[in-house]
């Protein structure tokens, strides 16, 4: 039988959000992890990514927490600022019904001023990145004496990136009483030692991906010599037509490489890697959902809890090393009932890495051997993958603190104001600061000019395409 959101102790309040949101049921981690939590319990959890974590911990804190006391009642660590960024989005939302609720982004990579004067107006939610959080802890800009949960969020990717020991520390600072949660997607050693040490007696949480859920998966295995392996990916990007793409690499230098390579060449293509900026990384993210970018190239950290929807191809360049990560990135292609494709590409026809990992799926793999000499030389075949996006993103200067909502930028892009049809117009992302619609290529450059001329709101926000 199935779970309803109705039997798991959740305040009527929290019911309704949930209902607003379109949750018709919870996801199984939902089902185990929130009436755990709300008993005040330790929890362990695994699943995969897009499975629901993020409510599942933050529906129990948002009940429990006191709005009255402008102090910090709950921290969430996240190992990068836009998984920070996301999990505070998805926080928001479901904190509707909580007027007055206070949740603030404690990241690193930007002024910490903004964040210091937050936290002195009082907040009570705090979410963030290990370095700066721990910084704060240290300087005292952070108060926790009425902390009550700490969620590490991704917590084996955070040590992967080698935050362990500000980890350490900030949990040897927190309140002794209090609530450990703990999401990670593999339990290696590290994550176990953290589990013994910082949590009293977990309960543990594993929701297996079911094999079936990988049954529209079609599993390729691309064997190429090494000098060959771009080649292969471009090959692979021909063979397996895709609306949009994701590339994983193992390395920062490889996500360059790959980009670069393929840039040039006219094919739609961006990076996603710990390198770039907060700003650049959100609006990389903004195109890619929206269908302006068409492949995106990331590493593990970068590409992780990420959500984005409806990929039809994942590319493995280079094998991750733990077969549970494979079952991550191939499990973001085939999704409701899609068909998808994950292609690995490899240099011996004999990996055991992938082997391991594909057995883990219980499905079997193709294995293909491309002749890629016959292919032709690599322009050649990248021009025959090259091409613009079918969308092109506009940024406008205004979102949601301006009061913007998605259907005000319709209205000032449709109609008398801006001539555009509803069919012309993609999707609208209205963040706090600023908001992306995506319009189709062509009529971009118009759509840039009315907006400038135009108001929203009454008012003048700056439009720009950005690609
Ligand atoms: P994870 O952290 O496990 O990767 P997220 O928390 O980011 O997953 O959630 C992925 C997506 O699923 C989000 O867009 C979220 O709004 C949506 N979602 C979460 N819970 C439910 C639910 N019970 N029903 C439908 N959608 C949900
Ligand atoms: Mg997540």
């Amino acid at each position: 039988m199935k779970t309803s959101f109705e039997s798991l102790n959740l305040s009527p309040e929290l019911l309704g959000v949930v209902d607003q949101m379109g949750y018709t049921e919870p996801s199984q981690i939902q089902a185990a992890a929130i009436p755990i939590l709300l008993a005040g319990d330790d929890v362990i959890g695994q699943s995969k990514t897009g499975s629901g974590k993020t409510a599942a911990f933050a529906l129990p804190i948002l009940q429990e927490v006191d709005l009255d006391n402008r102090e910090v009642q709950a921290l969430v660590l996240c190992p990068t600022r836009e998984l920070s960024a996301q999990v505070a989005r998805e926080f928001r939302k479901l904190a509707r019904a909580h007027s007055g609720l206070s949740v603030i982004e404690v990241v690193g990579g930007q002024p910490s001023r903004p964040q210091r004067e937050a936290l002195e107006r009082g907040v009570h939610v705090v979410i963030g990145t290990p370095g700066r959080v721990q910084d704060f802890l240290q300087r005292r800009v952070l108060e926790v004496h009425d902390l009550r949960t700490v969620v590490l969020d991704e917590a084996d990717r955070m040590l992967d990136m080698g935050f362990g020991e500000d980890v350490g520390r900030i949990l040897k600072s927190l309140p002794h009483k209090r609530q450990t949660v703990l999401f990670s997607a593999t339990f290696p050693d590290s994550i176990e030692s953290i589990s013994r040490k910082y949590q009293n007696q977990p309960y543990r949480i594993t929701v297996e991906t079911p094999k079936q859920e990988l049954d529209h998966i079609l599993q390729v295995q691309l064997v190429a010599h090494p000098d060959k392996h771009l080649q292969a990916l471009v090959w692979a990007l021909k063979k397996y037509p895709h609306e949009s793409a994701l590339v994983f690499c193992n390395f920062k230098s490889s996500v360059a490489d790959v980009v670069d390579h393929l840039g040039h060449a006219g094919v739609s293509i961006e990076r996603l890697d710990g390198d770039l900026d907060q700003f650049h990384r959100d609006q990389v993210l903004a195109r890619f959902r929206n269908g302006s970018v068409r492949i995106l190239v990331a590493t593990d950290v970068a590409g992780r809890g990420l959500d984005v929807k409806d990929l039809d191809l994942v590319v493995n360049l280079e094998l991750p090393s733990q077969p549970e990560i494979y079952l991550h990135r191939i499990g973001r292609t085939g999704r409701a009932g899609e068909r998808g494709c994950a292609v690995s590409i490899t240099s011996h026809r004999d990996d055991k890495r992938l082997r391991t990992a594909a057995q883990l799926t219980g499905h079997s793999l193709d294995i293909i051997e491309p002749n890629l000499d016959q292919a032709g030389p690599l322009p050649v075949q990248l021009a025959s993958i090259a091409g613009s996006a079918p969308m092109a993103t506009i940024l406008i200067s205004g979102g949601r603190k301006d009061r913007i909502r998605p259907g005000d930028i319709v209205g000032a892009l449709t109609g008398q104001a801006g001539n555009l049809r509803g069919d012309q117009l993609g999707k609208i992302e209205v963040q706090d600061r600023l908001s992306y619609v995506a319009v189709t290529r062509e009529q971009a450059p118009a759509a840039v000019k009315s907006l400038n001329a135009g108001r929203i709101k009454k008012k003048k926000f700056r439009a720009t395409l950005v690609g």
